[in-house]
């Protein structure tokens, strides 16, 4: 009567990588070609050859760190376990641990970059079944401050007359074609970038015709899957209204799940129903000390925003406001008085419209909040 052992030698017959992943206690198995092997059938056998190919995708790519992911076809990891349950084998690893970790080896060789599972640069995802290599990145979160002319609104909008189908008044693009900040950034950071997919994110945002003066408005731009992950720290856009210029750019280390609350110092131009006195001037200054600004918003609570100070120039009903708001405390209606109050309509007892307000100073409160997690990578 046959023993187990042999039994099992001649049931499953490995190639010699299956058979050296079987670990402690395993038999001796018949070690047979790739082709014959009964769990990979001949994969285990294409680790060179994928980490070549890999390497040549991950080429397009400026990166420190990968990390390798791995497919395969089915019925191969079920093989594995059918054969461990069989022979009571915890085995040494998996064989997609033990691929992903062979062409990781071999991928390190080939480029000369470190692994890194956690958060690496690029992830190279390997489908052994259809024989392909493809390679993501890490996306690069960019903050920097702009500064900006008037005549140039924040974000890129849709076309108003296809709504972003695509016309011939966009050409084709289903956009605004007037300048924005956001679409300079976009030509700008895409090509450092190799990438043309990204998000923004602003602190805050003013009018078309407001100027934006150093040291600028903060923003992030969430840069999805870049091609090359180093941004200048100054940059600037030549636009027809002006410049558009960036500085204080850098990389976050990672999504800011929270962002800063901010304050800033505004210049408003203002004309009032009727003649301002002096008397009105100064009441605007003792007035709005460190004021509590109520700020009834629409669809949501009612929101307490903070006024630090307040100055006031008049030549008959024109005015010139100097003032420092917290953040998301709307300029034209803290003069005109709608939703909000107290306001400069209120405190002077007549009506004030804003004609227009420049942005001269935007200070974060705080710090941005990051995410213990890191990018999601595939684990082996
Ligand atoms: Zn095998
Ligand atoms: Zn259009």
């Amino acid at each position: 009567m046959k023993n187990r052992v042999p039994a099992a030698r001649q049931a499953y017959r490995l190639c010699q990588l299956c058979s050296d992943r079987q670990g402690a206690g395993a038999p001796t198995f018949e070690v047979v070609k790739g082709l014959e092997c009964f769990v990979c059938g001949g994969l285990m056998d294409e680790t060179t050859n994928m980490a070549e190919k890999a390497a040549s995708r991950a080429r397009r790519f400026e990166f420190r760190t990968f990390a390798v992911g791995v497919s395969l076809p089915d019925g191969v990891q079920e093989r594995e376990d059918e054969l461990r349950s069989e022979l009571r084998l915890k085995g040494s690893e998996t064989i997609k641990t033990q691929a992903a970790r062979l062409v990781a080896v071999k991928l390190a060789g080939l480029t000369r970059k470190g692994m890194d599972k956690m958060k690496p640069d690029i992830t190279v995802l390997l489908d052994f079944g259809a024989n392909e290599a493809s390679v993501t990145s890490r996306p690069v979160f960019f903050y920097g401050r702009y500064t900006k002319p008037a005549g140039v609104q924040q974000r890129r909008t849709l076309c108003e007359h296809c709504q972003g189908a695509g016309c011939k008044k966009c050409r084709g693009t289903g956009f605004d074609l007037r300048p924005s900040v956001e679409g300079a950034l976009r030509k700008k950071l895409g090509g450092f970038s190799g990438s043309d997919r990204m998000i923004f994110t602003w602190l805050g945002s003013e009018d078309r015709e407001s100027r934006v003066y150093p040291p600028g408005r903060p923003f992030v731009t969430e840069v999805k899957n870049p091609r090359k992950r180093r941004f200048p720290k100054k940059f600037g856009a030549r636009l027809r209204s002006g410049l558009v210029s960036v500085s204080s750019g850098k990389a976050l280390p990672s999504k800011p799940i929270r962002l800063p609350s901010f304050r800033f110092v505004t210049r408003i131009k203002a004309v009032a129903a009727s003649k301002i006195a002096p008397e009105g001037l100064a009441e605007l200054r003792s007035e709005f000390r460190r004021a509590p600004v109520t700020f009834e918003r629409p669809h949501n609570r009612p929101t307490t925003k903070t006024v630090y100070w307040v100055s006031a120039k008049a030549r008959g009903r024109t005015l010139l406001v100097e003032a420092e708001l917290d953040g998301g405390l709307p300029v034209k209606r803290f003069v005109s008085g709608e939703l909000v109050s107290p306001s400069v309509s209120e405190v002077l007892k007549t009506e004030v419209g804003c004609r227009s307000f420049d942005i001269c100073g935007v200070k974060e409160i705080g710090e941005f909040g990051f995410a213990e997690v890191t990018w999601g990578e595939e684990k082996n």
